[in-house]
């Protein structure tokens, strides 16, 4: 039976210790850590997570600014408000909460935030400063995952770890940085021929698909490490991942649940990029 990799746990660990490395940086003159949310129309799943990202700032005693536009903003309004947050020197990171409404270009506006700002890691340099294995703000779902994976214990080196998902935000990254700590890396997606053959290959599995339970207990290679970032809702309002949690809990050797894994520990990791945006290594 799987042990459970308990993101909640681990997330409210960093918390503690970011907050009292705020806590300490201040009373030495360091400036206090500031984070700037900024969102864009109704969505009520991003007023939802903005909320929970607000609340983890003000726990660890940063500054929050939040900036609440309308979902007709148009793509000018929304640059002008990014530049503002880049040259006001409080803000040390800017979070903009993904996805925009329609209409507003969302890579040029990923593109607008100042690099040295960009908490969430998605700015184009960033993303190249990572392919290239160099120091930069990375993704925070990435990094929790990775931070995760480090609490098992498991050594990564030369494990066969598979990732199904390509996107920008978890796929990719995650996949380059589990090729940074030397496994043997295959990045699943839409058009992957056997994916059930792929997955039962894989010591450590990342799934970042966005749909329920795709990934079926039986594929589970026997003792592999679990990660489930997939965030479904059923019918009944309830939340579940992209794996069969359950079968796969019998084959598993760690396993992340849904929710209480990945997702806590991206907003602890989004305030760790903000901290090392404001102080650097100090
Ligand atoms: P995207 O929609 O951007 O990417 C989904 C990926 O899954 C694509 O690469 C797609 O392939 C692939 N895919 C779709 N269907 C299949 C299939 N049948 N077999 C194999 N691969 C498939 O999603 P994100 O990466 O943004 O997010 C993934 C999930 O993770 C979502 O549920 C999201 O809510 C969740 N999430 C959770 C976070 C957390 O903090 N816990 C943070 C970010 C995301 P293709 O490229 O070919 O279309």
């Amino acid at each position: 039976m799987a042990r459970i990799l308990d993101g909640k746990a681990l997330a409210s660990q960093v918390r503690q210790n970011l907050k009292e490395r705020v806590a300490e940086g201040i009373q030495v003159g360091l400036p206090q850590p500031g984070l700037a949310t900024v969102l864009v129309g109704d969505d009520p799943a991003s007023h939802v997570y903005v909320k929970f990202k607000r609340r983890a700032c003000d726990e660890v005693g940063f500054q929050n600014f939040h900036i609440e536009l309308p979902a007709d903003t148009t793509q000018g309004e929304l640059l002008s408000k990014i530049d503002e947050l880049n040259t006001n020197p409080e803000v040390h990171g800017i979070l903009v909460q993904l996805p925009l409404p329609k209409g507003l270009d969302e890579a040029a506006v990923l593109q607008a935030v100042s690099p040295l700002k960009d908490a969430d890691g998605f700015h184009p340099m960033n993303q190249g400063a990572l392919m290239q294995g160099k120091q930069s703000l990375r993704p925070c779902t990435p990094l929790g995952i990775m931070s995760l994976i480090e609490a098992s214990g498991v050594d990564l080196n030369g494990k066969k770890a598979v990732v199904v998902g390509r996107s920008n935000i978890v796929g990719k990254p995650i996949a380059l940085m589990l090729l940074e700590k030397h496994a043997t890396v295959s990045i699943c997606h839409s058009r992957t021929a056997d994916l059930a053959a792929e997955v039962r290959a894989a010591d450590v599995l990342i799934a970042a698909v966005g749909r329920a339970h795709l990934v079926q207990g039986q594929w589970i290679k026997e003792g592999a490490v679990v990660i489930d970032v997939g965030i479904n809702r059923l019918e009944d309002g309830s939340l579940t991942g992209d794996v069969d949690f359950e079968k796969a809990s019998e084959r598993a050797s760690w396993i992340t649940p849904v929710p209480g894994g990945v997702g806590p520990m991206t907003i602890a990791m989004l305030l760790s990029n903000t901290l090392d945006a404001a102080w650097g290594n100090k």
